[in-house]
């Protein structure tokens, strides 16, 4: 056993699926598939399957902090990835969390829906979620549907939407693939002022779990040491090889396969 070989550590605050689609089982698997390691700490239960979520339960903010406070004593993080919340008092904790751990990067992606669109949140995570944790945070990874949420334009652009939260958050990354075009246009607006394009394929299909791979892929890729944007580059290639050979274990979307097919 040498502690030195240890791969960096990813802090992870997001809520348990049952179908092991999203969540922290994505969380875990896509960030080990960066080399890395998961320290998966648990902020909510739900209930769902493939399809949809019918209902969750978000967990006593003592319970995350002594779960954070354990990892955080016994090994160093080198990012900070966060997925569902689930409440506005989640959010102020997991921002507890973030002071704890002083200066790791974090990865916010805004969990506010399924893509069944069942309900991952209380309505006022996306308004707490702006004030009080975009600017803590390194980069977030919202989609368009999520970025206008927290933007509060219902029928903004990416730019319009990214207008707004520049001013709460360092880096912000909107992913496309929510609309009906033909491509995915994914825009990394940088905090100096300059914006990426990365645009993929479509892929025919809905998938759970891809925003999920995606923001536990880029918190891997920072918590390795690359920088932006050729770690969004990589977190960006390797979700769409995920979504590529994709699996339909159950009655709804397709799951990504985040370890190459053997
Ligand atoms: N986190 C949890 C616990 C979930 O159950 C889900 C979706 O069902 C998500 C996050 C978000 O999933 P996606 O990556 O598809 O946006």
């Amino acid at each position: 056993m040498n502690r030195h070989n240890s791969r960096p550590i990813v802090l992870c605050l997001s809520g348990h699926d049952p179908i092991g689609g999203a969540g922290l089982q994505a969380d875990i698997e896509a960030i080990a598939a960066q080399q890395c390691h998961a320290a998966p700490a648990v902020t909510a239960l739900t209930i769902q399957d493939t399809a949809n979520v019918s209902d969750f339960r978000v967990l006593d903010h003592d319970w995350i902090i002594a779960q954070a406070r354990a990892i955080l004593n016994d090994v160093p993080v080198a990012a900070i990835k966060l997925g569902m919340l689930g409440s506005g008092s989640m959010v102020r904790t997991a921002c507890e969390v973030i002071h704890m751990a002083s200066s790791a990067p974090v990865v916010c992606d805004p969990v506010l829906r399924a893509e069944g669109g069942g309900a991952l949140g209380e309505d006022d995570v996306g308004y707490i979620l702006r004030e009080e944790l975009l600017p803590l945070a390194f980069i977030a990874t919202p989609n368009l549907p999520e970025a206008r949420i927290m933007a509060e334009l219902p029928d903004g652009t990416a730019d319009q939407c990214a207008a707004v939260l520049l001013k709460y958050c360092k880096n912000l990354l909107i992913t496309g693939g929510h609309g009906p075009e033909s491509q995915l246009h994914n825009r990394l607006y940088m905090q100096d002022g300059s914006f990426h394009d990365i645009v993929q394929q479509r892929l025919p299909g809905k998938y759970h779990g891809s925003g999920c791979t995606l923001a536990s892929a880029l918190a891997g890729r920072l918590a390795l040491g690359e920088a932006l944007p050729g770690a969004v580059q990589s977190a960006l290639d390797y979700t769409w090889r995920t979504l590529r050979d994709a699996e339909a274990p159950g009655k709804g979307q397709y799951i990504p396969r985040r370890f190459p097919i053997a």
